[in-house]
């Protein structure tokens, strides 16, 4: 029993944050899921609030809130360009004053605390694919800023309580994950070209879809942000999670087509400034440290989450923001 701790998920009820509560729940483990549900709904997490070892928190992680915890998983930001430029300033705080409540707590409690970094620190890369040693290209100034320079801010606050205040801390750089619980009206590129698909709506590429990203499935992801937090304390990253296998977008709409079995037509639309023209991890560092690595094919993910895409029904879903 003395292995089971109790542990906090900021942003616990989103996406990633809902499946690895549920991981959690699952090993015995008391979790504790925060959230503010700026983009999510308690029924990611409806099929946890009856079992005992789990409860759910609706605060703000940029207010300080004082929880018992042995360890943190600090999630809770908006991952989605649409949803993170909606309310810039608010983003920017959710990083920064996140990070500072969540530390303050790891702290106080001695707890462990793992930051849910970004490929995104990385902004436009000039090196690919990119190492953690790859400083990057973020431009910051532009409408991405807020997140890629949030999230910066935020690894720089976890080195500093490591280094000044001994905090045992870990830092994972996350690239594109996808798989089913998305939130439908996210705007990022798996879930618009599902969902485009399935309502047979033309699929919408940005650019002439020559831009690449690596899509890693939710499941191997969360498996590697477990092992993060587990392992041994020397190492305490940034470590790059993600799928090193690369695809063009104009790719990714051809087998959401296929897999689908829809016949939409596919519409160019203006690239979005500052958007990335390649992205794939070099995942070396999860491979030795973690014995980590993604084992799920983007064909197969893709299958899983479409059918997962067929199953729900799309009026329960509010779109966040108008940016969806
Ligand atoms: P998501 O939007 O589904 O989850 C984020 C959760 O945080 C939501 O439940 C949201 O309501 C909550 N949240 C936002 N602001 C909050 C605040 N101020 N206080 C409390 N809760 C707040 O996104 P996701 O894809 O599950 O991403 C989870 C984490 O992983 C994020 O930190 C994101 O930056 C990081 N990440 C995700 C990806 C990806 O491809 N999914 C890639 C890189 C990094
Ligand atoms: N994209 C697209 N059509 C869409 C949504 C996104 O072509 O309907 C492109 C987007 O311009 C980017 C890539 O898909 O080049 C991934 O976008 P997403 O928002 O999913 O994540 P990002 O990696 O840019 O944060």
């Amino acid at each position: 029993m003395s292995s089971l701790k109790r542990i906090l998920v900021t942003g616990g009820a989103g996406f990633l944050g809902s499946h690895l509560c549920q991981r959690l729940v699952e090993q015995g483990h008391d979790v504790i899921c925060l959230d503010n549900f700026f983009t999510s709904q308690k029924s990611n997490v409806n099929h946890l609030l009856g079992r005992p070892n789990f409860e759910l928190v609706r605060h703000d992680v940029t207010l300080p809130i004082f929880l018992e915890v042995d360890e943190i998983y600090n999630l809770a930001c908006p991952a989605a360009p649409g949803h993170y430029q909606y309310n810039p300033i608010k983003t920017m705080k959710t990083s920064v004053l996140g990070a500072i409540n969540v530390l303050g707590m790891a702290k106080r409690c001695r707890a462990k605390v793992l930051q849910a970094s970004t490929s995104e620190v990385y902004g436009d890369p000039l090196v690919h694919p990119q190492p953690e040693s790859y400083r990057g290209s973020v431009n910051p100034i532009g409408p991405r800023a807020c997140y890629d320079e949030g999230k910066r801010a935020a690894e720089t606050l976890f080195m500093d309580y490591r280094r000044s205040n001994r905090v045992n801390i870990r830092i994972v750089r996350i690239f594109n994950t996808y798989g089913p619980r998305m939130h439908p009206y996210d705007g990022r590129v798996v879930s618009n070209f599902i969902r485009q698909a399935l309502g047979g709506q033309a699929i919408t590429l940005f650019g002439d879809g020559s831009q690449t990203r690596s899509f890693c499935y939710r499941d191997d992801l969360v498996d590697g942000l477990i092992r993060m937090m587990d392992a041994p304390d020397e190492f305490c990253g940034p470590v790059n999670l993600g799928n090193p296998e690369e695809f063009t977008i104009r790719q990714l709409a051809e087998l959401v087509l296929e897999l689908t079995g829809c016949r939409a037509q596919l519409v160019e639309e203006p690239l979005p400034v500052d958007d990335p023209t390649q992205r794939r991890p070099d995942i070396t560092l999860a491979m030795k440290h973690l014995d980590w690595r993604p084992t799920v094919p983007l064909r197969q993910g893709l299958t899983r989450t479409i059918e997962w895409f067929r199953t729900i029904d799309l009026s329960h879903y509010r779109p966040p923001t108008p940016n969806y």
